[in-house]
């Protein structure tokens, strides 16, 4: 699955090759669950506009069109926005069966899966966003129109701070752990980089969310943005399970200190690393480092 480093990398590279281009024709695949907005109404809609922005909340992508309209592009779990310019990540754990390999990318010709295919009108790089299992949506947005798949997202976790924290945790009986995971608190945040955040925090994720310091909520804030920067840093490929977007294995560095390492020793104590599950997942820290 996609985390918020992936969608970023992939916003960053898409960015310069769908910004300020006029879209002379939408190409689709017929309807099907990928489609939130009917693929008719969206090659309608998209064709003659230009994007002004690509924007990031959690994990949704969004493009700003030149009138006033907004279409949201979400990965799902094997989704790939891409253009033989610029190649986007992959899940290493699904390469083989769904997803093209970066170096793919730049060879790549249109095929069943390719459920949008931009065309511009500079006859430059086509964009495509391609998706085997089509748990990727995209939702075509008229101009002024709202959706709750965005309304009801909280703070993007890059932009967490110790105020977001102290107001969420305020009363909560909850885990702090799933504080992390709710949506309408942190957009983006996802298992690995919870448990990464309150390691690097010191902060003990069983722990109920009402009872966290002032300085607790900073250093848990703090911890999120810098793990997930690091992440992003290096395409994605530091943390979670996804290879470098030029495809360069040879820059993946695991920098994970308690994240799928129970029974190993911490790297900062040589305590040993524990799992339980804590607000329904799998959960990591350190006995020692951790209270
Ligand atoms: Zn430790």
């Amino acid at each position: 699955m996609p985390e918020l480093p992936e969608v970023e990398t992939t916003r960053r590279q898409i960015e310069p090759v769908l910004v300020g281009r006029r879209i002379r024709k939408l190409e689709t695949t017929k309807d099907s669950y990928f489609f939130l907005t009917r693929a008719k109404t969206l090659r309608a809609a998209l064709d003659g506009r230009t994007a002004l922005r690509l924007d990031r909340h959690g994990k949704y992508l969004v493009a700003a069109l030149d009138d006033g309209a907004r279409l949201l592009l979400h990965l799902g779990m094997t989704g790939q926005l891409f253009s033989s310019l610029a190649a986007s990540p992959r899940l290493l754990s699904a390469t083989a069966r769904a997803s093209l390999a970066p170096e793919a990318q730049a060879d790549f010709r249109p095929d069943l899966h390719t459920h949008l295919r931009f065309h511009f009108e500079d006859d430059g790089p086509e964009v495509y966003m391609r998706d085997v299992r089509k748990f990727g949506k995209v939702l075509w947005l008229a101009p002024g129109k709202s959706d709750a798949r965005l309304d009801k997202l909280g703070r993007d976790a890059l932009e967490v701070d110790r105020e977001t924290l102290v107001r969420a945790s305020r009363k909560k009986k909850a885990t702090v752990k799933a504080m992390l995971l709710d949506q309408s608190v942190i957009a983006g945040c996802g298992n690995i980089y919870a448990d990464e955040a309150l390691f690097h925090a010191g902060v003990r994720p069983g722990r109920a969310a009402g009872r966290l310091s002032t300085k607790e909520c900073a250093r848990i804030a703090d911890a999120l943005r810098q793990v997930l920067e690091r992440s992003i840093e290096t395409g994605g490929s530091s943390i979670s399970d996804y290879v470098s977007p030029d495809g360069q294995d040879g820059g993946y560095q695991d920098e994970r200190r308690v994240y799928a390492r129970a029974g190993q020793p911490c790297l900062v104590c040589g305590a040993t690393i524990r799992r339980k599950v804590v607000a329904q997942r799998g959960t990591h820290y350190c006995p020692s480092c951790q209270t």
